[in-house]
């Protein structure tokens, strides 16, 4: 497949997805235990830095891509710039909710004499999958293969805050909290799109009642630099799809197919009930547990989804094969 043309399509594209400081906000529990780590100013998601967008899309190694999901690895290194190793060990236990699910596809954080792994911006050899990174504001982290297309000194994956934000629950403070907290979460999230997960909210029940134009109009509201297009390809199925179906090959259907959004998916934004045309009895509406307007675990669909990607495959040559050759 060639991408040259429609590399253009997506050129100047900042972010495929922002949850909005604004539906963050709807989302708070005015009061509870959690309210007031919640007072912060949230961080948007998924504002992927409008050059490593057009990188991730900007390459011929896509050719013969079956789509987003690792389908050639069955294990995915990560390494860390900046940050401290009692963060890592955060992040590495959250993102292996993922991987302990099942399935071939394991993370790998550490290198053969089990320190952490580490990347830096001058690498010019690829450190590792997934360079996770702390610099930016915001929290995003590109598309599942797609990532392979940035250059060695690039970050595929950013926590802006993390570092500072996540120190209470260093050295396993308020261990509870953490399981529970909007940053685990986030860190399930961003995973998940490094897996090559798309949004829950690409559901076609979801999609149908997402008011789709407002959502633009409020998230171009909340940003200065989002445009139509950003914006449209952060809410719009048909417009997503359109984009990566020309770039990265034919999409997993499962979430885009099945008939029932999941409002426990941690790949589901948590968004304002006026932005749902049935408000608050929206099947867009996030379902949260363990007392968070959030979801904090993997849902069955999430899980699903995953093993959908990653399920390990029986060997041919295994006891199976063995039989079936010989009745031939
Ligand atoms: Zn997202």
């Amino acid at each position: 497949m060639h991408i040259s043309k429609p590399v253009v399509l997506v050129l100047g594209f900042l972010a495929p997805a922002v949850a909005t400081t604004e539906a963050w906000a709807q989302a708070q529990p005015t009061s509870g235990p959690a309210s007031a780590s919640m007072q912060r100013d949230p961080k948007a998601l998924d504002v992927i830095p409008a050059n490593l967008f057009e990188k991730m899309f900007s390459s011929n190694k896509l050719v013969g891509s079956p789509g987003l999901a690792w389908k050639r690895k069955r294990t995915l290194t990560v390494a860390f710039y900046g940050g401290s190793e009692p963060l890592y060990r955060l992040i590495e236990e959250a993102a292996r909710d993922w991987t302990s699910i099942g399935g071939q596809l394991k993370f790998s954080f550490t290198d053969t004499v089990g320190k952490y792994r580490v990347w830096s911006p001058k690498d010019k050899t690829v450190s590792a999958d997934i360079r996770i990174g702390f610099d930016q504001a915001d929290y995003w982290s590109l598309l599942g293969v797609l990532a392979e297309n940035v250059g060695p000194g690039d970050p595929t994956m950013n926590f802006g805050g993390f570092p500072t934000d996540l120190q209470r629950y260093f050295d396993g403070k308020n261990a509870a909290s953490w399981k529970t907290s909007y940053e685990r979460g986030v860190v399930l999230h961003e995973f998940g799109h490094a897996l090559g997960l798309s949004h829950e909210h690409f559901s076609p029940k979801c999609q149908q009642d997402l008011k789709i134009e407002d959502a633009v109009a409020s998230q171009m509201a909340s940003s200065k630099v989002l445009s139509y297009d950003q914006a449209m390809f952060n809410f719009d199925a048909k417009y997503y799809v359109k984009v990566l179906k020309q770039l990265a090959g034919p999409l997993e259907s499962k979430l885009l197919t099945s008939p029932n959004t999941d409002q426990r998916s941690q790949m589901l934004y948590v968004l304002r009930d006026e932005l749902f045309k049935s408000g608050a009895q929206s099947v867009c509406k996030a379902i949260g547990d363990h007392g968070q307007p959030w979801p904090t675990v993997l849902s069955d669909g999430d899980k699903a989804f995953y093993l959908d990607n990653y399920r390990v495959i029986s060997s041919p040559f295994g006891l199976a094969g063995l039989n079936a050759g010989r009745k031939e």
